[in-house]
């Protein structure tokens, strides 16, 4: 077997929660100590000249009756049930197949000689099966389905890549060299130990967004750990945004700084060395280059309008890359102020988005695009929230900072976030009010809903 070098990076990326209807699924297939095998087919995204990542839309696990034998030296399907899935998938929806099969021990697996054997000539058969660019990737698990070696076929069944497997919220990044230089900045933080730091310092966060709500949530968590950043906002600084801006000046405001800018200055303050900071001065829908969102590691959306919102959620399941929402509203009823913050992190890959959980209203962000005419009319009748909606500082830092938190409970896996997150807080009466996300799950959202088993 000869590995080519020289190549792209190859990745697979499985949702957390689609990984784990999977794994259950191979689990109760597997009656005995045989093998088992299962499928996912893929859309493939270029990120860049150097990236490639594969992304499921649908598995499948073969039941009993799918076979012809079912021994522990290998399986071999039913011919009808094969053409079946061939014909569905790769034919119609020209998507590429991994093909995924166990082993009986329990240590890290490797592909055998027959594997080889018949990988390669099952990928010189899908390259004539198929016409369109179809790619074969295998898969070999241990008998519990934790331990992994994934390998893509050239079309010819002579050579192979290593691809990486991911199937948490944040890519593992443990392949990367870091410098282990002890970072004293970190040192009240080290009782949740060495990798979150580390993963925190690889990261990289988009924010779109970088007003009252997102100047302090890059503020907390730039001072977690985070250097890596793309920021997006085309507004410049004003006056009436002092009042929640940490460390913005009346100079600044005077000078017109972009936010960006201002933003990006928060981060240099912590990291004046180490740190990356793209700032760019444009909205979200002016902004052509949606590949660099794509190959960060987490899009944060932190705006006041509800179409960079769409927008925004609308990239994240496009790129299966996470997504946190982050809002605040304050309104006054009877001389009695209510205010809100509000923090949702849709699944990843799908089940319920910020449209179909209602999060954003679709309406607003249609109008939001209207021509002048239209904004002015749907204003008047009360359609349009006004641009000067009341905000303060705390609220803002009560919203931002619980963000973080969830990051911070992502990375770790003290929060489990398999069908996602959406938290509101109410102040005066200070309650937390958790959306029981169970029932938000949909299947026929527009935007969102996962393609049938
Ligand atoms: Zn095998
Ligand atoms: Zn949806």
């Amino acid at each position: 077997m000869q590995y080519k070098p020289k190549n792209p990076t190859i990745s697979l990326h499985i949702s957390p929660q689609m990984w784990q209807s999977f794994r259950e699924s191979m689990l109760t297939a597997k009656t005995n100590n045989e093998e088992v095998i299962g499928f996912f087919f893929c859309e493939r995204q270029q990120i860049s000249r150097y990236q490639i990542r594969y992304f499921p839309l649908v598995w499948v696990v073969p039941s009993p009756d799918c076979y012809e034998e079912q021994l522990t030296h290998g399986l071999v399907l039913k011919q009808s049930f094969h053409l079946y899935l061939l014909k569905t998938y790769v034919e119609e929806q020209r998507l590429h197949i991994v093909h995924i099969h166990t082993h009986a021990g329990g240590e890290t697996p490797n592909f055998s000689w027959i594997d080889d054997h018949h990988e390669s000539h099952y990928a010189k058969f899908i390259s004539t099966y198929s016409k369109s660019k179809i790619r074969f990737i295998s898969g070999v698990f241990d008998r519990f389905l934790q331990q992994s070696q994934f390998r893509i076929w050239d079309r010819k069944g002579e050579f192979c890549q290593s691809v990486f497997f991911h199937n948490s919220w944040f890519e593992n990044k443990d392949c990367l060299t870091v410098n282990n230089e002890k970072d004293l900045r970190f040192d009240r933080q080290q009782v949740f130990g060495e990798s979150l730091q580390k993963q925190l310092g690889q990261l990289t966060v988009t924010l779109i967004g970088c007003g009252g709500i997102g100047a302090i949530f890059a503020e907390l968590l730039g001072r977690l750990g985070v250097k890596n950043w793309l920021l997006i906002d085309p507004d410049r600084l004003e006056t009436v945004n002092l009042n929640r801006m940490p460390a913005a000046t009346s100079r600044m405001a005077q000078n017109r700084w972009y936010k960006v800018h201002y933003v990006k200055g928060l981060i240099k303050n912590i990291y004046p060395q180490g740190s990356h900071v793209k700032a760019i001065a444009t909205s979200i829908e002016n902004y052509s280059s949606q590949r660099e969102i794509a190959q960060s590691d987490l899009i944060v959306v932190a705006t006041d309008n509800h179409r960079s919102r769409q927008l925004s959620q609308e990239l994240a399941l496009k790129y299966m890359r996470p997504l946190m929402c982050l809002g605040t509203h304050i309104e006054i009823r009877d001389k009695m102020p209510r205010m809100y913050c509000r923090i949702s992190v849709p699944p990843l890959g799908g089940g319920w988005c910020l449209m179909c959980g209602n999060i954003i209203n679709l309406q607003q962000a249609a109008m939001e695009v209207a021509p002048n005419e239209i904004q002015h009319l749907a204003i008047s009748a009360g359609y349009l929230e006004g641009i000067n909606d009341p905000a303060v500082f705390w609220l803002n830092s009560i919203c931002a900072s619980t963000g973080v938190g969830i990051i911070q409970g992502m990375i770790s896996g003290f929060l489990d976030l398999k069908e996602g997150l959406d938290w509101i807080y109410h102040f005066p009466s200070s309650n937390w009010l958790k959306t029981d996300v169970e029932y938000m799950t949909t299947s026929n959202c527009y935007f969102c809903a996962n393609h049938p088993e």
